[in-house]
């Protein structure tokens, strides 16, 4: 199986970091932010009340309920506590989503370029991958012929995700319904719906952009499974806190639970009332402090990198990221005289040569091999002093 090409750039840059390197990193995707206080604050309460045994597998009732109500009222997806189960992190919900839909042979379609954990996760499960490339000059978008096209009969799902890891752009509502209609012609075709991001538009940079999710439409129900986590909204990635919801979908969700009860059994007790206190009123504020700092970033990202010589990018609408191509700096050199053939190679010279730690963009799917992926969960200053070494560094190939 392949390594995670995240997680293998942040160790790259956390070791040059600890020879003393200046590194800039703009390779893993996770908020800069800490948690919210009184998420935190829930946590040490639960944890200093004795919240320490092991509850249900899927969570407690409470921590189930508050993500129903979420769901319903924010997401418009009629659900009940049932139809959920609590994950060690959205990751670890999609390994359970698949798992438990894929048969050998299978075909998972796939609009790429899409997160590195997806096409390992499905192949996993013993599924086919089935790309389907947005093209950068349609924004990534995949368009609904393309759908079309590449549902078999062996297709289960079509794997969404928007705002979408690498490419920083959502789907419009619009967009997104006539993507669903294509799959409600297929009955035998179900939808999984990433929604990590969810909490991370902005419409400052893309009037009128909006979060929708599949799971709400009429025309899908009972065929769509909603992932979604704590990780990215709230500043909790380390913590592994991550949901599933399958309403409507028969025995799919306890089927989904018996594979958790013989491999992880429930997340920390301790983290159900940090759930439920996530989720209320009371760190909206925070949540939304946070989703404006990063519209900023997204500003500075989409005034500076056009201006990048040899770049061609997207507009960044939603998460934290842009996936620029470097096709334009193929068969150039840089100053320490590596050859730049692709985006892998264009991210080991930046790296060598620049100290900015990039995503190639290979692993994010076939069409993206000529990209690299840009993360600006960082604070302006290190965001501006990045994308000058890149703007530098790119300007210096020859
Ligand atoms: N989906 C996408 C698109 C992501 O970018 C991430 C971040 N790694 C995840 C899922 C998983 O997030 P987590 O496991 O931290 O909840
Ligand atoms: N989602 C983040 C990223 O893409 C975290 C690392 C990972 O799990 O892939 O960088």
């Amino acid at each position: 199986m392949k390594e995670s090409a995240t997680l293998a750039v942040a160790a790259r840059a956390a070791a040059l970091k600890k020879q003393g390197v200046d590194v800039v990193a703009f390779g893993t995707g996770e908020p800069d932010f800490d948690t919210p206080a009184n998420i935190k604050a829930a946590a040490e309460r639960a944890l200093q009340a004795g919240q320490t045994k092991y509850v249900a597998t899927p969570g407690t009732a409470e921590a189930r309920a508050a993500i129903a109500a979420k769901l319903s009222r924010e997401n418009r997806i009629a659900c009940a506590p049932e139809d959920i189960s609590i994950t060690a992190g959205a990751k670890h919900a999609i390994y359970l989503v698949l798992q438990t839909m894929v048969e050998p042979g299978d075909e998972v379609v796939l609009p790429t370029p899409a997160w590195v954990s997806y096409r390992p996760l499905i192949e996993l499960a013993g599924g086919r991958c089935i790309e389907v490339p947005g093209a950068l000059a349609n924004g990534f978008k995949v368009t609904p012929a393309q759908l079309a096209a590449a549902i078999t009969p062996r297709t289960v799902a079509v794997l969404l995700n928007s705002p979408s890891n690498p490419c920083g752009m959502a789907y419009t509502p619009d967009e997104l319904r006539a993507l669903c209609d294509v799959v409600a012609a297929h009955p035998h075709v179900g939808v999984i719906s990433d929604e990590i991001y969810e909490k991370l538009t902005y419409p400052e940079q893309c009037p009128g952009l909006a979060p929708w999710s599949p799971g709400s439409y009429a025309p899908l129900a009972g065929r769509v499974v909603t992932v979604n986590g704590m990780s990215k909204a709230f500043a909790m990635t380390g913590w592994r806190i991550g949901y599933v919801a399958a309403p409507g979908a028969g025995a799919f969700i306890p089927e989904l639970i018996k594979l958790q009860a013989q491999m992880t059994n429930n997340i920390p007790a301790f983290f159900m009332p940090a759930i439920v206190e996530a989720l209320s009123d009371r760190s909206a504020p925070e949540v939304e402090r946070m989703r404006k700092a990063f519209a900023a970033r997204a500003a500075i990202v989409n005034e500076l990198l056009p201006a990048i010589p040899r770049f061609a990018n997207v507009r960044s609408t939603g998460a934290f990221y842009a996936f620029p191509s470097v096709a334009a700096c193929k068969g150039l050199r840089s100053p320490g005289g590596r050859a730049i053939t692709d985006g892998q190679s264009y991210a080991e010279a930046l790296l060598a040569e620049a100290h900015v730690a990039v995503v190639p963009g290979g692993d994010f799917g076939d069409c993206a091999a000529d990209h690299v992926r840009i993360t600006f969960a960082c604070d302006e200053a290190t965001l501006r002093k990045g994308i000058a070494r890149i703007a530098e560094f790119t300007g210096s190939l020859r």
